[in-house]
């Protein structure tokens, strides 16, 4: 063998790999930790030991059922997925992101979405070897209907993925400009319904109506983000051929009893994100209060504000510093100069914050 390692590297890693940055996650250990849009709670006493029970009776040493089906059916109901529609299950919605795109990459398929938005659509689309096309929002963070169709029009993408609502602005699109994106697209469109719990709205039920639209939810913001579980739903015909590169046994035992048990729990869960959707008020109201700062009204778990007097790097690493952990924002692109993301946690993590804040700018 000659070549150094470094050669080696070179040689065999595709040149868009090697120019992607891993998905950074900081270290939160020590701090109130306001970066990922978690949810803050857990559950009671009674309530986690009858979930160990459960757990206990999950054979470890046979593979999960490869279907789920279980949780699955549990899912259709929980979900109102309308009658005739389709699920697939992930590990956690991002694997179902990367289960689509593997599904019709080829070296000329396009994804597009519009841009700031979650930063794993283009990541995924990257190294599944899709070419990546962002539309910038408006500076009210709407859809720029004009360029979104004429970018249709030009790249006809294979998928079209709109998180509504979207991180990290926070807000829904408008239903009848998303409804003229579906009809426009001669691809799919997937609408990313992570935040679904804190908003008003989804397209859960026009499922169906377009042959084109998928609908996808995760439970992560429910309060469950460790468990990873995610779900796409849709026509059948488009979810049979994903079906056919998802991995088997691709949603662990462990997760399919602990869904299965929290789901059982649903006004639990319901009564959290109730919650967390009141406090999210309170926060906003107290953040738009402070001087030097201005913050989006949001349908999700998280607010997206501006500081306007002092660098957004200094005032995160200044809340860093006093103990808070929230997201930077402010080198991604043009319209999030200045921007940081904070998201709803408890009511006294909600009051350290604020006041790390304050302190900080
Ligand atoms: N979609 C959006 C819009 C998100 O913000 C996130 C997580 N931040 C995800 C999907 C991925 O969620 P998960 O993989 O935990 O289901």
């Amino acid at each position: 063998m000659t070549g150094s390692l470094d050669e080696k590297i070179k040689r065999w890693v595709r040149p868009e790999i090697r120019a992607l940055k891993a998905y950074h996650v900081p270290d939160a250990s020590g701090l109130v930790k306001l970066d990922a849009m978690e949810n803050p709670y857990s559950w009671p006493e009674d309530v986690r030991r009858q979930w160990m029970e459960v757990l206990q009776g999950v054979a470890l040493n046979r593979y999960p059922d490869p279907d789920a089906h279980r949780i699955r059916e549990r899912l259709r109901t929980t979900l109102d997925v309308p009658a005739g529609m389709e699920l697939i299950l992930g590990n956690g919605s991002d694997e179902l992101i990367q289960t689509t795109l593997m599904a019709v990459s080829n070296p000329n398929a396009v994804v597009l979405a519009p841009t700031p938005t979650f930063v794993m659509y283009e990541m995924i689309a990257t190294f599944t070897g899709m070419k990546f096309v962002g539309v910038p929002l408006q500076p009210d963070f709407s859809l720029a209907m004009p360029a979104m169709l004429k970018a249709i029009e030009t790249h006809k993408p294979a998928v079209i993925f709109l998180a509504y609502p979207n991180n990290p602005t926070g807000n829904l699109f408008s239903r009848e400009d998303v409804a003229r994106v579906i009809e426009a697209s001669p691809g799919l469109v997937v609408m990313d319904e992570a935040y679904h719990a804190f908003a008003d709205h989804s397209f859960m039920d026009r499922l169906g109506k377009h042959d084109n639209l998928l609908v996808m939810r995760t439970l992560s913001k429910q309060g469950l983000a460790g468990l990873r579980l995610g779900v796409l739903a849709g026509p059948a015909p488009w979810l049979a051929e994903f079906n056919k590169v998802r991995l088997p046994y691709n949603i662990g035992s462990l997760t399919q009893a602990s869904a299965e048990f929290a789901l059982t729990h649903l006004a639990l869960l319901d009564e959290q994100a109730r919650q967390i959707r009141q406090d999210r008020e309170q926060l906003f109201q107290a953040l738009s209060r402070l001087r030097g700062v201005q913050a989006w009204p949001s349908q999700t778990n998280f607010i997206l504000f501006r500081v306007e007097k002092r660098h957004a790097d200094e005032v995160f690493e200044s809340l860093r510093a006093r103990g808070v952990l929230i997201k930077n924002l402010n080198s991604s692109s043009g319209m999030l100069k200045g921007c940081l993301r904070v998201t709803v946690g408890t009511p006294s993590e909600n009051d350290a914050f604020l006041k790390a804040l304050e302190a900080a700018l």
